[in-house]
């Protein structure tokens, strides 16, 4: 379990982190969103003990970090892959960590194996790919069998197999009972793979909640629209003059906001086009994720008349959901 009570940080006259409280608990994946700059990385590490709270606290396990007598087997985290030791094979770099920490040697073959590295234990860290990198760095979080994980944007870097393997990986985690804290920016990724979701936007907090709660109460009405593809062009033209929003849906057709069924149907028949599916469905959290922290993004660019841009930073202020 990790609790943060009105964490706060500042650097100089910026405050990174704002009073920030959440309880991530044990048993789910909780997905950590925020804009670039929201403060997801300060926040971890100080929950990791690397930086010093301003004002509030956290803890793990009851504990702040550096209280932890055995820190490793209690919290394993990724937070930065390329932060090892380039010169060293990959199983030095992790049999340096398992003595270091008093883990027993044999844990270092289970953790390659779990995370598939077991063929290039031998090669030097600097000749790994990013994804393996990235391997490597999530077989040192789990080295000590700990039961928080803390990992920042786990799955950079790795191809289609390798992040659907993380995702069962984080799935089972928290299914044996362990604290599952991630960051990610691959929206769709987080969808599948978080039960739980802290929202932040300039360094506070904008949601705690269960994902599906989120994505349904704040999902604002899209519409899933199949047309013949010889008619999806000039479709798109009519949805746009008719000011709604248009967006690709992965599975094919397209996701249509701001007008209703009927609507779009109306519009459909008025330039003889034919329908082949109107679906209403709920936002996806890529959809009510960019509504809700629209407002947040720490700088907004505004272009001015000189074609310059001025940066100018937003105040508004809102209840987090919870
Ligand atoms: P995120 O991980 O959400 O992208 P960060 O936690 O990295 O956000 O950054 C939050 C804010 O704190 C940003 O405005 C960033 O510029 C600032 N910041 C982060 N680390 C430092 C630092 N060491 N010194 C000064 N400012 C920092």
């Amino acid at each position: 379990m990790i609790e943060a009570r009105e964490l706060t940080k500042r650097y100089g006259g910026r405050t990174a982190v704002d009073r920030l409280s959440f309880t991530v608990r044990p048993g789910r994946v909780t997905g950590f969103l925020g804009p670039n700059g929201a403060g997801k990385s300060t926040t971890m590490r100080m929950i990791l003990g690397l930086d010093e709270p301003t004002g509030g606290a956290v803890t793990v396990n009851g504990l702040r970090y550096d209280r932890l007598a055995a820190p490793l087997r209690e919290v394993g985290s990724l937070l930065d892959a390329r932060a090892v030791h380039g010169g060293r094979t990959v199983r030095q770099h992790l049999l340096g960590l398992a003595r270091s920490n008093k883990i027993a040697g044999g844990r270092v073959d289970e953790v390659l194996e779990a995370v598939g590295l077991t063929e290039v234990a031998g090669q030097r860290a600097k000749a790994l790919s990013l994804g393996m990198g990235q391997r490597l760095g999530i077989a040192a979080a789990l080295l000590g069998d700990p039961g928080v994980l803390i990992l920042d944007e786990p799955v950079n870097g790795l191809d289609t197999e390798g992040i659907r393997w993380i995702r069962d990986l984080l799935t089972s985690l928290a299914a044996d009972g362990r604290t599952v804290f991630l960051s990610s920016h691959l929206m769709s990724e987080m969808e599948l793979t978080a039960d739980h979701l802290i929202v932040i936007g300039r360094g506070r907090l904008l949601a705690d909640t269960d994902m599906r709660d989120f994505i349904e109460s704040n999902s604002r009405g899209v519409t899933l629209l199949r047309t013949p593809d010889s008619e999806a062009q000039r479709m798109r033209v009519f949805l746009d003059a008719a000011g709604a929003s248009v967006r690709l849906d992965a599975r094919g057709g397209w996701r249509v906001g701001g007008l209703s069924p009927t609507e779009i149907g109306e519009l459909a028949r008025t330039h003889g086009l034919a329908i082949h599916e109107l679906t209403p469905v709920f936002s996806s959290l890529e959809e009510v994720y960019t509504d809700m922290t629209r407002a947040s993004v720490e700088y907004r660019g505004t272009a001015t008349t000189t074609g310059t841009t001025t940066y100018e930073a937003e105040a508004e202020e809102k209840e987090p959901v919870r």
